[in-house]
């Protein structure tokens, strides 16, 4: 508890910044982003928070369920893990660590710092190839890279952080934020914005082209998501809103990293 509370102290004496996350790469985002909360603050409670779900899942035996499928995610992962430079210097050398988690919901994650899990209904029921695995894993890596989770935390400390810090300030416990449940929150409940999402699938389109995956896969990938609509949307399709232009997008970011792909498989 102690530890909280001066969490929420230094918070606030380190008050607030606006950083750029990443570089602009060939799909050229660039936009600042205000800052209330340090990333080593975040990652610290992604990592507690990502603890919780995986020794959960492994009590229930869903941790890595099908080793040949764990392994075949971990690979395409580690191929775009490789690009993360490309945004930003310090990813490659992240705690990066990946796993399947046996699921009947169609979810795919990447909380900050690095720690991946897909789910594997997912790749089961959308019957996805490499390339398809590669835009999912792609464009949840690029939500990491952006710091979006550090940004949305920031937000709730914005409108929320006054309360505990002052609760603090006159001893109050209970108005102490317990910071994992916030990342946790911001994992599986709270929708991204379309901006976020806009940024994780430019990034993510180019990613995968770099890493030698077709960067034209995230279009068949969303065109299938939308399929699965209707009556049950799929869990990753209803967190991620999305604007009736995305596909024309991805197809326009695709063909801006077009020669990367092309690169990245030796034909020119
Ligand atoms: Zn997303």
């Amino acid at each position: 508890m102690r530890k909280l509370l001066c969490a929420g102290l230094i918070l606030l004496a380190a008050g607030c910044k606006t950083v750029q996350t990443t570089q602009p790469g060939v799909v050229g985002v660039s936009r600042e982003q205000s800052m209330l909360v340090s990333s080593a603050t975040v990652n610290q409670s992604a990592e507690r928070a990502y603890r919780q779900v995986t020794v959960e899942a492994a009590r229930k035996g869903q941790l890595n369920p099908d080793p040949a499928q764990a392994a075949r995610v971990r690979g395409v992962a580690q191929r775009l893990i490789a690009q993360t430079g490309a945004f930003r210097s310090d990813a490659p050398g992240w705690k990066w660590e990946v796993n399947l988690i046996g699921s009947r919901d169609l979810n795919a994650w990447c909380m900050p710092g690095g720690k991946i899990g897909v789910y594997s209904a997912l790749i089961d029921e959308l019957h996805l190839g490499d390339d398809e695995l590669a835009a999912v894993i792609g464009h949840e890596i690029a939500h990491a890279l952006r710091e979006h989770g550090r940004e949305r935390v920031s937000k709730a400390y914005a409108q929320g952080i006054g309360f505990a810090v002052v609760g603090t300030a006159l001893g109050i416990s209970s108005a102490a934020i317990d910071l994992s449940r916030v990342v946790l929150d911001v994992t599986y409940n709270l929708p991204n914005s379309r901006q976020d999402e806009q940024e994780a699938d430019r990034i993510g389109v180019e990613l995968a082209a770099r890493a030698g995956f077709d960067p034209y896969a995230a279009i068949g990938l969303w065109q299938k998501m939308q399929a699965r609509g209707g009556s049950r949307p799929p869990q990753f399709l209803s967190t991620h809103p999305s604007p009736e232009t995305r596909l024309g997008d991805l197809k326009g970011y695709a063909d801006l990293v077009a020669p990367l792909y092309r690169q990245a498989r030796g034909a020119h």
